[in-house]
C-alpha cells in the first residue's frame, strides 16, 4: 500500500503529508515532514545540514553527526592546501542551537567529515564529546584544541556477532560504533587511505592529510526512564561492504531501528546495498544522507553526488522497503513520534 502512495508522490518536488498521507514518501523532499500527531509529546527530530551532517534529538538529548559547510571545490581539493572556513560554520551551525548536544559522530577521518568538527564543536556545541576512532583523536592531534574530547571506539565497537560497548551521555541517549569499511570513490579506488599513529601539532594542510583511519558506522538510542529503547537510530556517513557496517543482530532481535540514515554516494562500488543493511537492520523509516555534490558552496543549487545513479539507489531501495524514506534537501526537518 505504501508503495503505492509511493509511486504517486515520487517525482514531485515537494511532498506535504496532506497531499500524500501519512507515511508516504518521494525522493528530494524540500519541506519538513512531520508524522506526529497532534498532542504528541514524545518525539524525535531530525536535521539534514548537508554531507554527513545530522541534529538528531529527544527533548534534552541532542546528538549531532559531523557536518561539512566549508565544501571546497573539487580543483581546489585536489591541487591546493585546504581548511575550514569558520566563517560559513558559524553561520549556518549558528541557525540552530546545539548549546547542548552531548556527542557529534565522526564515521571515519577524511576532510569531509572531520574538518568543520573544531569549529563547531569549539564554538557552538562547547561540552559535546566526539565520538571516533585513533585517527580521528590522532588527527584533531594537539593543535585543534579539542584532541582529548575524542572518545575512541576502536576497540569496543560491535559487528554483526557481537554487542560492542555503549557509550552513555547521560541517562537519555547511548551510542555504540559499528565496525566498518569505507568503500572505493570509483573504481575499486579508495582515497587517502590510511590510520594516523600520533597526534599531529599542526592542523593538516592538504586533503590527502585527512587519512580515512578505520570506518565505523553507529547505533543511537535514546532510552526510556525504565532503560527500554525509546528510539534507535543507525548512522552511517559512507556506503560499507556487507556485512561490514552491520549492527549487532542480537539487539536488533530486540528492538529493530527506527530510522536508518544511509549513503548512497558510491553504493555501486559495493553489493547489496542498500538490500543487505535492510535486512539487518529492519528499519522503520529510512533517511539518505551526503548524497549530493560537496564540491560546491552549500547553498549552490543541489546538484546529484559525482559518479552516483541516485535513481538506481533509490529504486532499489524501494524494492526491498516497506517503509518511509526521504532523500533531503538541505535544512530540511522531520519529526517522528516514539512509536
Ligand atoms: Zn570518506
Amino acid at each position: 500500500m505504501l508503495r503505492a502512495r509511493r509511486l504517486i508522490c515520487a517525482g514531485a518536488t515537494a511532498i506535504s503529508l496532506a497531499g500524500c498521507l501519512a507515511g508516504a514518501v518521494g525522493p528530494g523532499t524540500t519541506t519538513n515532514v512531520d508524522l506526529t500527531a497532534p498532542g504528541d509529546v514524545d518525539v524525535v527530530r531530525f536535521v539534514y545540514l548537508g554531507s554527513g551532517g545530522w541534529i538528531i534529538e529527544r527533548g534534552e538529548d541532542q546528538v549531532l553527526a559531523a557536518p561539512l559547510f566549508s565544501n571546497p571545490g573539487l580543483l581546489t581539493t585536489g591541487l591546493l592546501p585546504i581548511r575550514s572556513d569558520t566563517v560559513l560554520v558559524d553561520r549556518y551551525m549558528s541557525r540552530y542551537d546545539v548549546s547542548a548536544a552531548k556527542a557529534i559522530l565522526v564515521g571515519h577521518a577524511h576532510y569531509d567529515h572531520l574538518m568543520d568538527v573544531p569549529r563547531v564543536i569549539l564554538v557552538h556545541a562547547p561540552t559535546a564529546r566526539i565520538v571516533g576512532t585513533t585517527t580521528v583523536k590522532n588527527t584533531l592531534g594537539t593543535w585543534s584544541g579539542v584532541g582529548d574530547r575524542v572518545d575512541v571506539v576502536n576497540d569496543i565497537a560491535g559487528d554483526q556477532h557481537t554487542v560492542g560497548e555503549w557509550l552513555h551521555y547521560g541517562e537519555g541517549v547511548r551510542v555504540m560504533g559499528l565496525r566498518s569499511k569505507h568503500a572505493a570513490h570509483f573504481n575499486g579506488y579508495t582515497l587517502y587511505r590510511g590510520t594516523r599513529d600520533r597526534p599531529l601539532t599542526a592542523e593538516p594542510r592538504w586533503a590527502t592529510e585527512w587519512l580515512e583511519g578505520r570506518s565505523h558506522a553507529y547505533l543511537v538510542d535514546f532510552m526510556n526512564a525504565d532503560g527500554s529503547v525509546a528510539f534507535r537510530v543507525y548512522y552511517q556517513d559512507a556506503v560499507s561492504p556487507a556485512p561490514a557496517g552491520f549492527a549487532p543482530e542480537e539487539l536488533i532481535e530486540q528492538h529493530p531501528v527506527d530510522m536508518a540514515i544511509f549513503v548512497p554516494a558510491t553504493f555501486d562500488q559495493v553489493d547489496w546495498h542498500p538490500e543487505a543493511f535492510v535486512e539487518n537492520l529492519r528499519p522503520k523509516h529510512v533517511l539518505l544522507g551526503h548524497w549530493e555534490n560537496f564540491f560546491v558552496p552549500i547553498e549552490a543549487p543541489t546538484k546529484s553526488v559525482l559518479l552516483t545513479d541516485l535513481g538506481h539507489f533509490e529504486a532499489r531501495l524501494a524494492r526491498v522497503h516497506d517503509g518511509g524514506w526521504w532523500r533531503p534537501d538541505l535544512w530540511t526537518e522531520f519529526r517522528f513520534p516514539v512509536w
